[in-house]
Protein backbone atom coordinates (compact mmCIF):
# COMPACT_ATOMS: atom_id res chain seq x y z
CA UNK A 1 0.00 0.00 0.00
CA UNK A 2 0.89 3.36 -0.77
CA UNK A 3 0.04 7.02 0.09
CA UNK A 4 0.16 8.97 -2.55
CA UNK A 5 -2.80 10.83 -2.49
CA UNK A 6 -6.23 11.31 -0.11
CA UNK A 7 -7.63 8.94 -2.72
CA UNK A 8 -5.19 5.82 -1.71
CA UNK A 9 -6.69 5.83 1.81
CA UNK A 10 -10.32 4.21 2.53
CA UNK A 11 -12.87 6.10 5.31
CA UNK A 12 -11.93 3.35 8.01
CA UNK A 13 -8.08 4.08 7.15
CA UNK A 14 -8.52 7.63 7.48
CA UNK A 15 -10.43 7.36 11.28
CA UNK A 16 -7.96 5.26 12.15
CA UNK A 17 -4.77 7.42 11.17
CA UNK A 18 -6.74 10.44 13.13
CA UNK A 19 -7.12 8.02 16.05
CA UNK A 20 -3.80 6.42 16.33
CA UNK A 21 -2.58 10.21 15.52
CA UNK A 22 -4.05 11.39 18.40
CA UNK A 23 -2.28 8.43 20.70
CA UNK A 24 1.12 9.07 19.01
CA UNK A 25 0.15 12.67 19.82
CA UNK A 26 -0.17 11.87 23.59
CA UNK A 27 2.72 9.64 23.79
CA UNK A 28 5.22 12.06 22.09
CA UNK A 29 4.12 14.35 25.37
CA UNK A 30 5.47 11.26 27.64
CA UNK A 31 9.78 12.54 28.84
CA UNK A 32 10.38 9.47 27.16
CA UNK A 33 9.54 7.71 24.42
CA UNK A 34 10.94 3.86 23.36
CA UNK A 35 8.12 2.76 20.96
CA UNK A 36 9.88 -0.50 18.90
CA UNK A 37 6.75 -1.12 16.72
CA UNK A 38 9.39 -0.73 13.37
CA UNK A 39 12.24 -2.11 15.12
CA UNK A 40 14.48 -3.48 12.24
CA UNK A 41 13.02 -1.40 9.49
CA UNK A 42 14.37 0.96 7.30
CA UNK A 43 12.83 4.08 6.24
CA UNK A 44 14.32 6.19 3.19
CA UNK A 45 14.01 10.32 2.69
CA UNK A 46 14.89 11.40 -0.26
CA UNK A 47 13.36 15.05 -0.46
CA UNK A 48 14.18 16.76 -3.68
CA UNK A 49 12.12 20.04 -2.97
CA UNK A 50 13.52 21.93 0.36
CA UNK A 51 11.44 21.23 3.84
CA UNK A 52 11.95 21.83 7.32
CA UNK A 53 8.37 20.78 8.62
CA UNK A 54 8.04 17.39 6.45
CA UNK A 55 11.37 16.47 6.57
CA UNK A 56 11.98 16.52 9.81
CA UNK A 57 9.21 15.25 11.26
CA UNK A 58 9.27 12.36 9.46
CA UNK A 59 12.75 11.38 10.75
CA UNK A 60 11.53 12.00 13.91
CA UNK A 61 8.85 9.91 13.52
CA UNK A 62 10.50 7.35 12.02
CA UNK A 63 12.94 7.22 15.01
CA UNK A 64 10.33 7.56 17.55
CA UNK A 65 8.77 4.19 16.49
CA UNK A 66 12.46 2.68 15.97
CA UNK A 67 13.07 2.16 12.64
CA UNK A 68 16.44 3.42 11.17
CA UNK A 69 16.21 6.36 9.47
CA UNK A 70 18.46 7.44 6.14
CA UNK A 71 18.28 10.64 4.78
CA UNK A 72 18.95 10.66 0.80
CA UNK A 73 21.32 14.17 0.52
CA UNK A 74 19.57 15.07 -3.17
CA UNK A 75 22.09 17.93 -3.49
CA UNK A 76 25.33 15.26 -3.39
CA UNK A 77 23.11 12.50 -5.09
CA UNK A 78 23.80 11.07 -8.88
CA UNK A 79 20.73 13.09 -9.95
CA UNK A 80 23.30 15.88 -10.23
CA UNK A 81 25.16 13.36 -12.77
CA UNK A 82 21.62 13.06 -14.51
CA UNK A 83 20.53 10.01 -13.11
CA UNK A 84 16.48 9.99 -13.98
CA UNK A 85 14.26 9.24 -11.57
CA UNK A 86 13.69 6.02 -12.31
CA UNK A 87 16.79 5.00 -12.10
CA UNK A 88 16.98 6.63 -8.75
CA UNK A 89 14.05 4.09 -7.71
CA UNK A 90 15.50 1.28 -8.71
CA UNK A 91 18.53 1.98 -6.71
CA UNK A 92 16.82 2.82 -3.83
CA UNK A 93 14.63 -0.31 -4.19
CA UNK A 94 17.82 -2.54 -4.28
CA UNK A 95 18.49 -1.14 -0.65
CA UNK A 96 15.53 -3.10 0.34
CA UNK A 97 14.13 -0.07 2.60
CA UNK A 98 10.93 -0.86 3.94
CA UNK A 99 9.36 2.63 3.43
CA UNK A 100 10.24 5.31 1.16
CA UNK A 101 9.19 9.19 1.80
CA UNK A 102 9.73 11.21 -1.20
CA UNK A 103 9.23 14.77 -1.81
CA UNK A 104 9.58 16.38 -5.53
CA UNK A 105 9.03 19.51 -6.96
CA UNK A 106 6.76 17.39 -10.17
CA UNK A 107 3.45 16.44 -9.83
CA UNK A 108 2.93 12.94 -9.79
CA UNK A 109 6.76 11.59 -9.36
CA UNK A 110 5.90 9.59 -5.90
CA UNK A 111 3.49 7.57 -8.38
CA UNK A 112 6.44 7.23 -10.73
CA UNK A 113 8.71 5.92 -8.05
CA UNK A 114 6.23 3.67 -6.74
CA UNK A 115 5.43 1.78 -9.39
CA UNK A 116 9.48 0.28 -9.19
CA UNK A 117 9.51 -0.37 -5.51
CA UNK A 118 8.65 -2.71 -3.79
CA UNK A 119 7.93 -1.05 -0.22
CA UNK A 120 5.19 1.48 0.73
CA UNK A 121 5.77 5.15 -0.85
CA UNK A 122 4.41 8.15 0.76
CA UNK A 123 4.11 10.96 -0.93
CA UNK A 124 5.60 13.87 1.54
CA UNK A 125 4.69 16.69 -1.39
CA UNK A 126 4.52 16.78 -5.30
CA UNK A 127 4.76 19.70 -6.91
CA UNK A 128 1.30 21.16 -7.42
CA UNK A 129 -0.41 18.00 -6.87
CA UNK A 130 -1.24 16.61 -3.06
CA UNK A 131 0.50 17.01 0.29
CA UNK A 132 -1.68 14.21 1.94
CA UNK A 133 -0.28 13.96 5.07
CA UNK A 134 -0.33 17.39 5.69
CA UNK A 135 -4.44 16.85 4.87
CA UNK A 136 -4.18 14.11 7.74
CA UNK A 137 -2.71 16.28 10.16
CA UNK A 138 -4.89 19.10 9.87
CA UNK A 139 -7.71 17.32 10.10
CA UNK A 140 -6.35 15.83 13.28
CA UNK A 141 -5.30 19.27 14.56
CA UNK A 142 -9.14 20.36 14.07
CA UNK A 143 -10.34 17.46 15.79
CA UNK A 144 -8.08 17.87 18.72
CA UNK A 145 -9.57 21.85 19.00
CA UNK A 146 -12.71 21.26 18.45
CA UNK A 147 -13.32 17.22 18.88
CA UNK A 148 -14.95 16.51 15.35
CA UNK A 149 -14.70 17.51 11.73
CA UNK A 150 -18.01 17.47 10.20
CA UNK A 151 -20.06 20.82 10.09
CA UNK A 152 -17.62 23.07 11.01
CA UNK A 153 -17.53 25.77 8.68
CA UNK A 154 -13.76 25.90 7.33
CA UNK A 155 -12.60 28.73 5.27
CA UNK A 156 -9.46 28.24 2.60
CA UNK A 157 -7.84 31.15 1.29
CA UNK A 158 -5.05 32.32 -0.75
CA UNK A 159 -2.85 30.54 -3.40
CA UNK A 160 -4.60 27.33 -4.23
CA UNK A 161 -3.55 27.52 -7.56
CA UNK A 162 -0.17 26.51 -6.53
CA UNK A 163 -1.12 24.37 -3.26
CA UNK A 164 -0.74 20.87 -2.86
CA UNK A 165 -1.70 21.44 0.54
CA UNK A 166 -4.73 22.84 -0.12
CA UNK A 167 -5.75 20.02 -3.02
CA UNK A 168 -5.32 17.57 -0.04
CA UNK A 169 -7.37 19.07 2.12
CA UNK A 170 -10.49 20.21 -0.17
CA UNK A 171 -10.32 16.29 -0.46
CA UNK A 172 -10.29 14.89 3.12
CA UNK A 173 -11.89 17.85 4.90
CA UNK A 174 -15.08 17.42 2.95
CA UNK A 175 -14.97 13.81 3.11
CA UNK A 176 -14.77 14.39 6.90
CA UNK A 177 -18.07 16.52 6.61
CA UNK A 178 -16.74 20.02 6.49
CA UNK A 179 -18.39 22.84 5.08
CA UNK A 180 -15.49 24.81 2.68
CA UNK A 181 -15.38 28.36 1.54
CA UNK A 182 -12.41 28.80 -0.87
CA UNK A 183 -11.19 31.86 -1.24
CA UNK A 184 -8.21 33.98 -3.71
CA UNK A 185 -6.88 36.38 -5.87
CA UNK A 186 -8.49 35.52 -9.47
CA UNK A 187 -5.36 34.65 -11.02
CA UNK A 188 -4.51 32.42 -8.06
CA UNK A 189 -7.67 29.54 -8.19
CA UNK A 190 -7.54 27.07 -9.99
CA UNK A 191 -10.63 27.06 -12.70
CA UNK A 192 -12.05 23.57 -11.10
CA UNK A 193 -12.67 25.30 -7.84
CA UNK A 194 -15.43 27.19 -7.11
CA UNK A 195 -14.25 30.51 -5.26
CA UNK A 196 -15.69 33.37 -3.30
CA UNK A 197 -14.40 36.59 -1.40
CA UNK A 198 -12.51 36.37 1.25
CA UNK A 199 -14.36 38.12 3.31
CA UNK A 200 -17.28 36.20 2.85
CA UNK A 201 -15.02 33.09 3.19
CA UNK A 202 -14.49 34.23 6.74
CA UNK A 203 -17.16 35.43 7.66
CA UNK A 204 -18.68 32.86 10.21
CA UNK A 205 -15.65 30.54 9.90
CA UNK A 206 -14.47 28.48 12.83
CA UNK A 207 -11.58 27.60 11.12
CA UNK A 208 -9.59 29.92 8.93
CA UNK A 209 -6.43 28.38 6.83
CA UNK A 210 -4.02 30.49 5.26
CA UNK A 211 -1.74 29.24 2.19
CA UNK A 212 1.70 30.63 1.12
CA UNK A 213 1.96 32.90 -1.65
CA UNK A 214 4.52 30.14 -3.80
CA UNK A 215 6.13 32.79 -5.88
CA UNK A 216 8.41 29.99 -6.86
CA UNK A 217 5.95 27.93 -8.68
CA UNK A 218 4.58 31.29 -10.95
CA UNK A 219 5.82 32.54 -13.60
CA UNK A 220 3.97 35.35 -13.75
CA UNK A 221 4.47 38.48 -11.42
CA UNK A 222 1.87 38.89 -9.10
CA UNK A 223 2.52 42.77 -9.80
CA UNK A 224 1.64 43.38 -5.68
CA UNK A 225 2.78 46.38 -4.53
CA UNK A 226 4.42 45.96 -0.73
CA UNK A 227 1.24 45.94 1.95
CA UNK A 228 -1.28 45.21 -0.88
CA UNK A 229 -1.26 41.25 -0.83
CA UNK A 230 -2.39 41.39 2.37
CA UNK A 231 -5.06 44.03 1.97
CA UNK A 232 -6.56 42.47 -0.30
CA UNK A 233 -6.93 39.12 0.13
CA UNK A 234 -4.53 38.30 3.33
CA UNK A 235 -5.68 37.41 6.31
CA UNK A 236 -6.15 40.89 9.19
CA UNK A 237 -7.56 41.31 12.46
CA UNK A 238 -10.30 43.32 10.65
CA UNK A 239 -11.46 40.26 8.44
CA UNK A 240 -10.76 37.75 11.16
CA UNK A 241 -13.61 39.73 12.90
CA UNK A 242 -15.96 38.64 10.76
CA UNK A 243 -15.28 34.70 11.87
CA UNK A 244 -17.20 33.04 15.32
CA UNK A 245 -15.32 34.49 18.19
CA UNK A 246 -13.43 31.29 18.72
CA UNK A 247 -12.38 30.71 15.19
CA UNK A 248 -9.15 29.19 14.65
CA UNK A 249 -6.18 29.93 12.45
CA UNK A 250 -4.11 27.38 10.34
CA UNK A 251 -1.06 27.70 8.23
CA UNK A 252 1.05 24.58 7.03
CA UNK A 253 3.99 26.84 6.97
CA UNK A 254 6.49 28.25 6.18
CA UNK A 255 4.90 32.00 6.66
CA UNK A 256 5.06 34.50 4.64
CA UNK A 257 4.64 37.28 7.70
CA UNK A 258 2.49 40.32 6.56
CA UNK A 259 1.75 38.97 3.24
CA UNK A 260 -1.21 36.31 3.69
CA UNK A 261 -1.35 36.58 7.39
CA UNK A 262 -0.11 39.56 9.86
CA UNK A 263 2.40 38.22 12.01
CA UNK A 264 0.63 39.13 15.10
CA UNK A 265 -2.27 36.84 14.25
CA UNK A 266 0.15 33.82 13.74
CA UNK A 267 1.41 34.12 16.99
CA UNK A 268 -1.75 34.68 19.12
CA UNK A 269 -1.86 32.14 21.05
CA UNK A 270 -5.81 31.83 21.52
CA UNK A 271 -6.40 31.27 17.84
CA UNK A 272 -3.41 30.22 15.77
CA UNK A 273 -3.04 26.29 15.82
CA UNK A 274 0.24 26.59 13.63
CA UNK A 275 2.41 25.29 16.12
CA UNK A 276 0.16 22.44 17.21
CA UNK A 277 0.25 21.51 13.52
CA UNK A 278 3.82 21.19 13.37
CA UNK A 279 3.44 19.10 16.88
CA UNK A 280 0.51 17.15 15.17
CA UNK A 281 2.52 16.47 12.14
CA UNK A 282 5.31 14.16 13.62
CA UNK A 283 2.17 12.34 15.62
CA UNK A 284 0.65 11.65 12.52
CA UNK A 285 3.15 10.67 10.13
CA UNK A 286 3.84 8.09 12.91
CA UNK A 287 0.17 6.80 12.73
CA UNK A 288 1.04 6.98 8.89
CA UNK A 289 4.18 4.76 8.90
CA UNK A 290 2.89 2.39 11.22
CA UNK A 291 -0.66 1.27 8.91
CA UNK A 292 1.48 1.10 5.80
CA UNK A 293 4.49 -0.82 7.54
CA UNK A 294 1.56 -3.29 9.53
CA UNK A 295 2.27 -5.99 6.60
CA UNK A 296 5.74 -6.18 7.28
CA UNK A 297 6.10 -6.64 10.68
CA UNK A 298 3.05 -8.53 10.91
N1 LIG B 1 4.99 23.36 3.32
C1 LIG B 1 3.85 23.21 2.44
C2 LIG B 1 4.23 22.44 1.20
O1 LIG B 1 5.34 21.97 1.09
C3 LIG B 1 3.19 24.50 2.13
C4 LIG B 1 4.05 25.54 1.46
O2 LIG B 1 5.20 25.29 1.07
O3 LIG B 1 3.54 26.65 1.31
O4 LIG B 1 3.40 22.30 0.33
Amino acid sequence: MHLLSIDSLSDAQVALILDEGARWFEYNRQPRRNSKRLDGLTVINAFFENSTRTLLSFEIAAKRLGAQVVVMQVERSSIKKGETLEDTARTLNAMRPDALVIRHGTSGAPGTVAALMDCPVINGGDGIGEHPTQALLDAATIRHRFGHVAGLRIAICGDLKHSRVARSNIKLLRRLGADLRLAGPPSLMPDDLPACDIDQAVDGAEVVMMLRVQRERMTEDLGDAPGEYLDRYGLTAARLAKATPHAAIMHPGPINRGVEIEGDLADDPARSLIILQVEMGVAVRMACLDLLTAERVA
